[in-house]
């Protein structure tokens, strides 16, 4: 049968180990020694779900060590080996699908129906994928490219990763930033963001039921001033890999330069969604909605920005503005809910901000406020259209991170496309239109590292996600992510035997 989650939501799973510590080290539970406590709120309520002890520099110190420790017998693993346990792990994930969604939900006021159909799925897919690629693990052909050798490529992990993740999607971040690298024979320690443990911890736990060796997987859950930059900078940490906001980003890039780490970035999004006059104007209507309010706009990914060709541009206002207000806010674990609240409250005033300050120069459609009633103890906020900002505005420019769509008209094809490559962003874009030509035009000119023609979100397992300009470097998912966790190694072998060779001339002159 399957989990309708109707008996006693808001609590923690039953049987769960955070009573133990919302540290995991060496295959156990244990409290952070940082003197410092933090609360998981439940943004729906306000009520505290749980207190823990943070993560200080003592405790990275130890999920590296352990890390560093479990790295050769992980890396000497057969392909075959790390992918049965891999299979074993998608296999245990989907047994606490339910447990895992309801995490979600109550950590980050998702919708259950958003985090059973979208993060928990998504989840086990990928898990089950990189099962798959960690097989397929491949090098160059051997080949004697100089006559008298024998030359290959060994593809071959880099050792300890430390990754650094957001809240937006606690589970699929974790899985994003652990899959690949263990796949390919690291050993990880992951920081998750401090707000939102839960289901990284829980991630985890099921690697460790699931027969993942003991200090292959660890988490510490910290700041990101303290715990966050020890681990990138710590010298036993070979790659860092961050997904997060382009600000921190680039702190992290710093740091990992400064002790010659591998970086990989996956940064911050202002996706601009293209309405060409020929497209199906329904069709990007509710593409433009359900792209914009996935996730309550807390999407690197999400349509931020639609440009709608002028001969489109008012009916695309007001029926967006209509179908908007079809969409129901309210409680992650009532059934008829489409948007819970944002991750807190603190966020939710942050977005308020960008809306009010946008009211001096833009017109707020619709949403534009929190609801009241027996929604306003949560981090609620409405679905909010914006018109009329100028293409220099902060409404346009900056990530507001929030279900908040802004909507600017455009002219000719050129300015359609150039304004939308005209943030500092690269992450994603998507183009409508039922002309072939002009896809392939938006597709290639756009720059961004996925563009969608007629639909915006969509990802799978096996296609690249990563940003173009200042949203990052490198990739996450597909068996293109093991280009950032592995590196290569040439091998060369001598075939003849010569003791003076031909191009020892070099060296002791031509005798
Ligand atoms: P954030 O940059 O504030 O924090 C991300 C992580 O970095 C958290 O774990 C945080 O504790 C840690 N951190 C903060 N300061 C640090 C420091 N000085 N050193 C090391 N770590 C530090 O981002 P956020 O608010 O948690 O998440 C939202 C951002 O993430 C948005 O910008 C969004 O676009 C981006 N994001 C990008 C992708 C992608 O694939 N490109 C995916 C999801 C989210």
């Amino acid at each position: 049968m399957p989990d309708r989650g109707h008996a006693t939501p808001r609590r923690l799973p039953s049987g769960d180990r955070f009573a133990e510590g919302a540290q995991y080290i060496a295959g156990r539970p244990a409290r952070g020694t940082s003197g410092a406590t933090r609360t998981v709120v439940d943004p729906a309520t306000g009520a505290a779900v749980l207190t823990y002890e943070l993560a200080g520099t003592a405790d990275v110190d130890a999920a590296v060590a352990a890390a560093r420790a479990a790295f050769p017998g992980w890396a000497g693993a057969t392909p075959g080996e790390r992918s049965d346990v891999l299979h074993r792990f998608a296999a245990v994930l989907a047994e606490q699908a339910g447990d895992l969604a309801r995490a979600e939900s109550l950590q980050c006021g998702k919708p259950l129906k958003l985090t059973r159909e979208f993060d928990v799925p998504g989840t086990i897919d990928n898990t089950a994928y990189f099962a798959g690629a960690a097989r397929r693990l491949q090098g160059q052909a051997a080949a004697e490219y100089e006559g008298g050798h024998t030359s290959y490529v060994r593809r071959e992990p880099i050792g300890v990763v430390g990754s650094v993740a957001p809240w937006n999607y606690p589970l699929q971040m974790a899985a994003w930033k652990i899959l690949p690298a263990v796949a390919a024979g690291n050993t990880i320690v992951l920081k998750p963001a401090e707000t939102t443990p839960l289901t990284s911890l829980m991630f985890a736990w099921a690697a460790t039921s699931a027969g993942l060796p003991d200090g292959v997987v660890n988490i510490v859950t910290g700041t990101g001033p303290v715990a966050g930059e020890h681990l990138v900078s710590h010298p036993d940490v070979a790659m860092t890999s961050f997904t997060g906001s382009t600000a921190v980003g680039r702190r992290v890039a710093e740091l990992a330069t400064a002790t010659v780490k591998r970086v990989h970035l996956e940064l911050g999004g202002k996706a601009p969604f293209v309405v060409f006059d020929d497209a199906d104007l329904d069709a990007a209507v509710n593409g433009a909605v359900a792209g914009a309010l996935i996730n309550s706009g807390q999407d690197c990914t999400a349509a931020t920005r639609a440009y709608v060709q002028r001969p489109l541009y008012e009916a695309f206002v007001e029926r967006t503005a209509a179908l908007m207000d079809t969409v129901r806010v309210g409680d992650p674990f009532a059934p008829g809910t489409d948007l819970g609240p944002l991750v807190s409250h603190a966020h939710r005033d942050r977005v308020a901000g960008f809306v009010d300050r946008a009211r001096g120069y833009a017109r707020v459609v619709t949403g534009g406020a929190a609801p009241g009633g027996a929604l306003a103890a949560g981090a609620y906020y409405r679905p909010t259209l914006i018109a009329g900002a100028p293409q220099d505005s902060e409404a346009v420019q900056a990530e507001i991170f929030g279900p908040v769509l802004v909507v600017l008209p455009f002219d000719g094809d050129d300015e359609g496309i150039r304004l939308a490559n005209d943030t500092p962003y690269g992450l994603a874009a998507s183009a409508w239109t039922r002309d072939v030509f002009r896809a392939n035009r938006a597709t290639r000119e756009i720059a961004a590292g996925c563009v969608w023609v007629n639909d915006h979100i969509p990802i799978i397992s096996e296609m690249p996600h990563g940003g173009y300009r200042a949203s990052g470097f490198g990739k996450d998912m597909s068996a293109y992510s093991f280009e950032e966790y592995t590196q290569l190694k040439h091998v060369m072998f001598d075939n003849t035997a010569v003791v003076r060779k031909d191009w020892h001339r070099t060296v002791f002159g031509d005798r």
